[in-house]
């Protein structure tokens, strides 16, 4: 029987299809690691951690002033001082009523205290101070537990670790936290064009930028990046290569080679060492992508062109990194935003065009082309701050109508 559903367009595979393969084939790593509390920002908890302490640890005051203990049947207005708690030195008194402790901001509480009034609200003779009025009951004082209680949840496992939770953590006196291991990725660009930046180039040559891009999102995601460098259109140092990467690495990226007809080799040695699928998505820029395992690495192939290997990286390549890294999908926040000028598109393939967005004082989004939109076009992308989103569908957006904008996170 001839089935030509998936024909149109021709045996393209569907971008939101491709992106869902990825993520159901992602298996989040395993191994697990103790880390010191000042690498913990960026890691993925692999256990629930519980507080073993009250926090606040005990009763202390908010204020510098006196701690006094009012008389509840005749509150008064004049204390006699029976001794001073500074933080980290307690007062070893009861207060009784009528009496007051000298207390300095986070001293613990003396037992007997009613309220703490504040050093600006009383006036001292000698041994006594005097207030207006008396201070309503607990006024000033931070109670025991009011922020954590001993042995509640903190953070649950899964939980990507924030600045900001460093001191919840500290505070409660985490020294340690068991986190999944960091996932490595290998990043390898291959083609005997490219040549180191910082090199002189010869003829027919040309700058491996791929890398270098990649290399900085990997980073901004906060993946450990073993960078391989350049491999040539050599079988025998491809496979050493890729072989090498396999067992150092949980994800292999690479770029080039993988585009209908290459003449070089990464597909060969590909398909003769792993499990690859070369596939071709119904994305611009970016069609030919490869996915499979090589030995127990997962591995990626990008499109050789700049602006494909970018945009797939970002699309496709990102969202696989944080589902291996346990890191949780993140906003990939699609915006409406009023086109400034066309963007043209035939239907048939997902698009994500250079944008340049901005915002007018009402909070409306509006977007322009940023350049021109080749996939090789490297000041375009410079350029933009968005990727122009034309649906698989669409053909193309007119000046004046709403189009969908992805600001950029990672790139
Ligand atoms: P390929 O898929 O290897 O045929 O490469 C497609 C296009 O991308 C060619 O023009 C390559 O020169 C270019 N290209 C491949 N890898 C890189 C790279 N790492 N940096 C810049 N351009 C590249
Ligand atoms: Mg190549």
């Amino acid at each position: 029987m001839h089935c030509d559903c998936d024909s149109l367009p021709a045996k393209l595979k569907p971008f939101e299809q491709a992106l869902a393969e990825l993520l159901a084939s992602a298996q989040p790593i395993q191994k697990t690691e103790h880390v010191p509390l000042k690498d913990l920002p960026g890691k993925v908890l692999a256990e629930p951690i519980y507080s073993s302490h009250d926090i606040p640890p005990y009763d202390n005051s908010a204020m510098d002033g006196y701690a006094v203990c009012l008389d509840e049947q005749q509150p008064g207005t004049n204390y006699e001082v029976v001794g001073t708690s500074l933080a980290g030195h307690p007062a070893k008194v009861s207060l009784l009523p009528g009496q007051a402790v000298r207390i300095m901001t986070g001293a613990q509480i003396p037992a007997g205290t009613s309220a703490v009034i504040m050093q600006e609200k009383v006036e001292r003779i000698g041994d006594h101070i005097q207030c207006c009025t008396p201070p309503p009951i607990d006024a000033n004082i931070r109670k025991q537990g009011e922020d954590i209680s001993s042995g509640q949840q903190l953070l649950p496992a899964g939980h990507l670790v924030s600045t900001r939770d460093i001191a919840l953590l500290s505070a409660v006196g985490i020294g340690t936290a068991l986190v999944f291991q960091t996932l490595t990725v290998a990043l390898i660009s291959t083609g005997d064009e490219l040549v180191e930046p910082g090199a002189s180039l010869g003829q027919g040559q040309i700058y491996d930028s791929n890398r270098h891009l990649l290399h900085a999102m990997l980073v901004n995601l906060g993946v450990q990046v073993i960078d391989m460098g350049i491999i040539a259109d050599n079988p025998q140092t491809i496979r050493e290569c890729f072989l090498c990467a396999s067992e150092s690495a949980d994800v292999i990226i690479t770029s080039g080679g993988v585009s209908v007809g290459d003449a070089d080799y990464v597909k060969q040695i590909l398909s003769e060492l792993g499990s690859i699928d070369f596939w071709k998505i119904a994305i611009k820029p970016g069609k030919p992508f490869a996915f499979g395992k090589l030995g127990d690495a997962a591995f990626i192939g990008l499109p050789g062109n700049p602006v494909s290997a970018a945009v797939t990286f970002d699309q496709l390549a990102i969202p696989f990194l944080k589902a291996m890294a346990h890191q949780p999908p993140g906003v990939n926040t699609k915006l409406s935003a009023v086109a400034r000028v066309d963007f043209g598109k035939k239907p048939g393939r997902t698009e994500f065009q250079r944008g340049f967005t901005t915002q007018d004082a009402q909070g409306q989004w509006y977007v322009e082309s940023a350049g021109k939109q080749g996939s090789g076009i490297l000041s375009a992308l410079s350029r933009a701050n968005c990727h122009v989103l034309l649906t698989e569908q669409s053909s193309g957006v007119k000046a004046g109508e709403q189009v969908e904008i992805i600001p950029y996170q990672y790139l």
